[in-house]
Formats: C-alpha cells, structure tokens, sequence
C-alpha cells in the first residue's frame, strides 16, 4: 500500500524528472515514441508476478488461465496488423526476437549477408562485436555511392559469391522504402532465408503505409516500441507453420525463459489500438512530418541522405554546414530538441564523431505536432547548426536559450500524460 514516493523517493524522483524532460523537451530520436496510458497501465499491472514458461494452452506452470488470455489476444492482433499467419510475442527485445530467429534456422558458423551499420543496419545483423558478427560469418552490404539507396546489384554479387544461409533485409537508419520482392528473388537464386527486420516500419506497415514484407519473406522480426507505439519488446512473424515452430522453441527454452507477460499485455494493448482507423492517420501525419521537417532543413541549407524520406526518418547531412555530429547532438540539446548523432554512408568521421544526425517524427506526431509545428522545429534545427558553423562547438548560446524558450512554449501547447 506504501507509494513509491514513501517507499523509494530517489527512484520516484527520478522518475518524475524524466517525465519532466519528455514533457518540455521535442524528442526526435527516431527509435522512440510515447505510449498510450492504457498500454502503460497494462505494462505496469500484476501480471509482472506471473511465471508462464511455454506458449498458451501449454504452459510449464499452473494459474495461466489468465495471461494466456492476453497473448492469444496479441498473437491474433500481431497477425490481423501484418496479413501472416503466425506470431511470436515473447521476444524480450528486437535483439533476442533477431537471435531466436538465428538460433531457428542457422548453425554457428554459416554465414549471413546483412546491411552493415555504417550503412545503415542495425548491430544484429552482423557487426564485428555483436554475437551475429562473432559466431557467424557475416558478409556485409551497403548503399550506392551515388544514390545512397540500398545497393541490390551488390547484394546479389554478394550473395552470389558467399552463399549465404540468410540474407536481412532492414536496418535503423533507411529513410526509403525497401523492396522486399527484389530481395526474396536474390535470396532464392542461392537458397538463403530471408528475414526482414522492420523494427523501424512497423507501425508504417501495419497502418498499410509501407509495403508489407509478407508474402515475400520467410520470416520478420519487429520491436514492438518505434513507430508500433507499444512496450519495449520484440517479436517475430511468418506466414510458414513448420517455420513457427522453429521460431517457438527458439524463444522458449532456447534463448528465453519465462515471458514477461505484463509486457505482452501491452503488447495486445498497443495491437488492438494500432488495428483502429486512427493508427492509419497517425501513420501517414508521420511520415508527412518528416517531409515537411526534411523539407525545412533543406531550405536552410542542410541535405539529408536520399535527400528526403519515405518514412518517419531521415539522415541529416551536416557536411554542407562544416559541423559535426556529436556537436550537434549536445546543442540542440542544449536547445531541448533530443535526438542522435549518426554516421552517414561513406562518413569520414569517427562513429565517435559522425558528419550527422538521425531525426524521426514518431514521438512528436503522437504528441499532435503537425507538419507546421514540425517546420517550426527544423528552424530552430537550422538556427542551432548555423550558431555552431559560426562559433566553433560551444554554438551560439543566445541562440540556444531563444530557441530552449521557444521550445518550452510549443511544448506546453500539447501537454503530455495530463493525468500523471
Ligand atoms: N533491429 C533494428 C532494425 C533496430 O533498429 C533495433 C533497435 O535499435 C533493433 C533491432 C534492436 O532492438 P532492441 O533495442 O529492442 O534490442
């Protein structure tokens, strides 16, 4: 019956700080979004208490009858959001939902063929210090030199020459559509798997505003937390039965124990507002808000990678402005406007460093930014940028604090988690 506050006030206050920080900063990291209050209530519920090793109607342990309940329902939701037949909701994160699908269908030391990160791919599909990169071995493919859209010709060279037992399709940082048909014709020119990891997209997909990756892959995995808008988690979805049950015993006993099912009842939470026509309208403001955002830094002088975006992301080329990264990363922090630096394709910089920044528009549409306040935002980007191209890295504070008041103001014109 003791509050948090009583019970602990250090992690209670610093609780109240962050929810502070979310409500009078602009996130832009492309890789969160902000969570219902229903799907936060689910999350934190007396299902955290609940051991259910095993799958519904299956469990290793009594008193399921309940929780079994809440993963039907995300299963069937997951599956209704992507057109497949079959789903996994246990992955604790896209990472293990990654390795369950290679410990499914791979042996250590057979090789897979993925975008490498400084392309754009994410750490699991075969950077050197991830376990992918490890205990694989992985052949890794990038962008054209002059279009810095995914180089297909490469990929089935590639592919051709290392025979690879999987090919992965997807990554972090692609501002353009994917073309999974293309993909699923190289992958079967040698036989290989194919999983397409739309961690990134797919609240897009699921809104029908991305092309859906079913029927042409075997296999995709999801975070369930970008622009899927529910809990930290992953998942794994396939059209294939025999494949499922690969990818079942994979999660439990192979790499998981018991499922947090208090996460999956959010999961189902955040599924069942996702199949709502809202979800469709959200999608597309999101992605017209990075458009507009794009478009705005375009004016003042900056480039994005592909110059522009399909998406709710986009790569912002700094190297026009002569700043970096990581300097910029810290003003607009400064500034209150969040978000990461980046590496672009063929950067010269350290990743330590980097010649850009990541910006996504899933956290602020959520909040009712629409694509005025999101040109807004990409001024005050720009006014940022140009205090650091005229002073070095400390930036132009006068513009800084202008810009932190003026955030403020948007900020407290779409107030976040009134009730909290
Ligand atoms: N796959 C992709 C494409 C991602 O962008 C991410 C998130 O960064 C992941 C997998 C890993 O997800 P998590 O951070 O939940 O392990």
């Amino acid at each position: 019956t003791e509050s948090l506050a009583s019970r602990d006030p250090d992690i209670a206050e610093a609780m109240r700080k962050e929810l502070g920080r979310q409500r009078d900063e602009i996130e832009l990291i492309a890789s969160e979004n902000i969570v219902s209050a229903a799907v936060m209530e689910a999350q934190g519920s007396v299902m955290t208490n609940k051991y259910a090793e095993g799958y519904p109607g299956r469990r290793y342990y009594g008193g399921c009858q309940f929780v079994d309940i809440a993963e039907d329902l995300a299963i069937e939701r997951a599956c209704k959001l992507f057109g497949c037949g079959f789903a996994n909701v246990q992955p604790n994160s896209g990472s293990q939902a990654n390795q369950g699908v290679f410990q499914a269908l791979l042996q250590p030391g057979d090789t897979i063929l993925g975008m490498s990160l400084d392309a754009g791919g994410h750490l699991t599909h075969g950077a050197a210090p991830n376990q992918s990169g490890k205990w694989f071995k992985a052949v890794q493919y990038g962008v054209k030199r002059d279009t810095l859209e995914i180089d297909y010709d490469q990929i089935a060279e590639l592919a051709k020459e290392h025979k690879p037992q999987m090919i992965i399709a997807g990554g972090s940082a692609i501002p353009r559509q994917i073309d999974f048909a293309k993909f699923r014709e190289i992958a079967e020119s040698v036989g290989a798997y194919l999983l397409a990891d739309v961690a990134h997209f797919a609240g897009l997909i699921a809104a029908g505003e991305y092309p859906n990756p079913f029927p042409h892959v075997h296999v995709a995995t999801t975070t369930t937390h970008k622009t899927l808008r529910g809990p930290r988690g992953g998942m794994i979805l396939t059209d294939d039965e025999a494949l499922s049950k690969k990818f079942n015993s994979a999660i439990f006993p192979g790499i998981q124990g018991g499922p947090l099912m208090h996460v999956i009842a959010a999961k189902a939470v955040a599924f069942g507002e996702a199949l709502r026509p809202e979800f469709k309208t959200y999608q597309k403001q999101v992605i017209c808000n990075a458009q507009a955002l794009a478009d705005q830094l375009h004016k003042g002088g900056l480039d994005t990678v592909t110059h522009g975006t399909d998406t709710h992301v986009m790569l912002v080329d700094l190297r026009p402005k002569g700043v970096k990264g990581n300097a910029t990363e810290k003003a607009l922090g400064r500034a209150h406007i969040t978000c990461n630096k980046n590496g672009v394709p063929f950067d010269d910089e350290k990743p330590t460093v980097t010649s850009g920044i990541r910006l996504g528009t899933p956290a602020g549409t959520t909040r009712g930014f629409g694509e005025d306040e999101f040109r807004q935002i990409g001024d005050w980007i720009n006014e940022v940028v140009d205090g650091l191209a005229a002073n070095g890295e400390d930036g132009n504070q006068a513009v800084e604090d202008k810009v932190k008041a003026e955030v403020a103001e948007l900020c407290a014109r779409f107030p976040l988690y009134p009730n909290l």
